[in-house]
């Protein structure tokens, strides 16, 4: 069997293209949906990562601010300016990118942005949004790991999915979003013990742990779905994920690449955090 890919570089322009038709839809109400990211330091990968952030929202239409600040900038200052863009009514988003600086409290640091504008999901409110069921705003990897479901039209409900890796944003929401959509969801983690007879029982497979050729063929029921989130550098220098990717589809119905797999679906989906929180605040 050869799995069917799960295209994320085609699902996310298809993305971008409707969120670049409702942020224009916005703009002609007056709204300019508007994201401020704030990075602090000079962390390499970061630096790259912001900046396509800023491209991908200025490609959609919408507006993006970069703030950069030195590695040795005060907790206090960073908590003052993400307070002042709480207060600002024409920033509709505000992201902090990770990681910071040792001197900083991370977590404290995300408590600090307004629920409303918190659109990478991560401050306390978003994940007992995602817990409830309330309105919130949904991390974007996992988001957009269920929306590749959703575009190859895969009924969750009853299902078993499992989930590789149990961080706070990656792991554990994915669980819950696949729980809400009714699957029956195992997650598991460092200490799990045979891994494989655990996902040999599973009808979708996320793995988000870090770790290349965690997933391999025999570990994988036939014609399940395999979402790969994990990004891994090979002794070549290619990026790869946690899926041994030649092996399993072979054995999988569905299967995602790394490259072109879940990363350019994180970053189409904060694109849709940053244009619903504008349309939110529109209402
Ligand atoms: P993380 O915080 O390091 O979490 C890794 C998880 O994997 C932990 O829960 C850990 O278990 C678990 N784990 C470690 N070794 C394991 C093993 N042998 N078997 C089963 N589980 C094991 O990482 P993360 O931030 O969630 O990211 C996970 C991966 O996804 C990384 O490769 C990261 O680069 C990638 N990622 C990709 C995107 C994207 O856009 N494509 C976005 C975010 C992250 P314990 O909890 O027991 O330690």
């Amino acid at each position: 069997m050869t799995a069917q890919l799960i295209d994320g570089n085609a699902l996310a322009k298809t993305i971008r293209t409707e969120v670049a038709g409702r942020t224009a839809a916005l703009k002609a109400r007056g709204v300019n949906p508007a994201l401020s990211i704030i990075l602090v330091g000079e962390d390499p990968a970061s630096q790259v990562y912001t900046k396509h952030k800023v491209n991908d929202s200025t490609q959609t239409g919408l507006e993006a601010t970069l703030e950069t600040y030195p590695a040795d900038m005060t907790e206090a200052d960073l908590l003052a300016r993400i307070r002042a863009l709480n207060d600002d009514p024409k920033v509709h988003g505000i992201l902090v990118q990770l990681p910071l600086p040792k001197h900083m409290d991370s977590q404290k640091v995300i408590e600090t942005i307004s629920p409303t504008k918190d659109v990478d999901g991560f401050h306390v409110a978003s994940a007992g949004a995602l817990m409830t069921g309330a309105p919130g705003f949904w991390p974007c990897t996992p988001h957009g790991c269920m929306k590749m479901l959703e575009a190859i039209g895969y009924d969750l409900r009853g299902k078993h999915a499992v989930v590789i890796g149990r961080s706070n944003i990656v792991g554990k929401p994915m669980a819950m979003m696949l729980l809400a959509k009714s699957a029956t969801v195992t997650i598991c983690h460092s200490a799990t013990q045979d891994l494989g007879a655990i996902t040999r029982q599973a009808d979708v497979v996320v793995a988000a742990v870090g770790k290349l050729n965690l997933l391999t063929a025999d570990m994988v029921k036939p014609g399940a779905v395999v979402i790969d989130v994990g990004m891994n550098r090979k002794a070549d220098g290619k990026l790869a994920g946690d899926v041994d990717f030649d092996g399993v589809k072979e054995v999988a119905g569905w299967i995602t690449p790394v490259p072109g797999g879940v990363g350019p679906m994180t970053r189409a989906m904060l694109l849709v955090n940053t244009l619903e929180a504008a349309e939110r605040a529109a209402k």
